[in-house]
């Protein structure tokens, strides 16, 4: 199932979509979306009798994380030495606020403290309930679905900064959707699952699930080791390798197998 968050000019819903993706992660033309009353994080999956046309909506952040996104730095090999960084021996973890998170055609806005604004494409798993101490066996039952993220990164700040908050914590800095696929598990991932980036219809990422040093299940037993999950936080679980600066005028796509695409433009703050 596919869980958007939409608006058709009125207070924002959240909506199942019906139709299958094209093998470009394209929804079909026809697709309808069935709005839902309530957030199905916390009520579950009740549908309206209210459907739109998807073309004529308006979709938003498909989740508004509660508290947090948690991101995973280095965890793809060829990411880790293209930056010129060990691949580390346990996850690597930082927080991005809430207030970065943008949802599909939101503007990435270019701040003026930089001169180096990176993305990053990344496969990004929602959080369906509170838990802590998850062990990687259980994982599954805690995972609300996957969406597709972009780890927007000041790459000047994070050098100069040492640590990562104000380099990934820009209001824009988290886009994340288009919606949140709920039917897959973490071992369709393990077994390798697309991630591209384009910038401008260039491919400039081109990655798989299945180099993920850490798995979704390693993840979130450690991420939950250290800090309660909450409904609708998201981790971020890393870039593949390819990562490269963004300019304003430009357009950034971020395109997982089976959950779609993700673009976003890049604009002045
Ligand atoms: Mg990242």
């Amino acid at each position: 199932m596919r869980i958007a968050r939409f608006t058709t000019g009125e207070d924002p819903l959240y909506g199942v979509i019906t139709g299958e993706l094209d093998e470009f992660g394209q929804p079909d033309p026809d697709s309808i979306v069935v709005a839902l009353a309530g957030d199905p994080l916390y009520v579950g999956v009740k549908l309206l009798d209210q459907e739109h046309r998807l073309e004529d909506v308006r979709l938003l952040a498909p989740v508004l994380p509660r508290s947090k996104v948690v991101g995973i730095g280095r965890n793809y090999a060829a990411h880790a030495a293209e930056m010129g960084n060990d691949v580390p021996t346990e996850p690597l973890m930082f927080l991005k606020p809430n207030t970065s998170v943008i949802g599909p055609g939101d503007p990435i806005f270019y701040p003026p403290q930089t001169q180096n604004l990176h993305y990053e494409g990344e496969l990004a798993v929602v959080i369906g309930r509170i838990c802590r101490d998850v062990p990687a066996e259980q994982a599954t039952d805690v995972i609300h679905g996957y969406t597709i993220g972009n780890d927007v990164t000041a790459r000047d700040l994070q050098r100069s900064d040492v640590q990562f908050t104000r380099a990934k914590g820009f209001d824009s800095f988290c886009p994340l959707g288009p919606w949140i696929e709920t039917d897959l598990d973490p071992h369709d991932f393990a077994e390798g699952r697309q991630v591209q980036t384009h910038l401008n219809g260039d491919l400039v990422q081109d990655g798989s699930t299945k180099d993920l040093i850490f798995d979704i299940p390693t993840l979130i037993a450690y991420v939950s080791s250290v800090m309660t999950l909450l409904p609708g936080d998201v981790i971020l679980t890393g870039t593949p390798e390819g990562v490269g600066p963004m300019n304003v005028g430009d357009e950034v796509e971020v395109s997982i197998a089976g959950l779609g695409t993700l673009t976003n433009p890049v604009k002045a703050r």
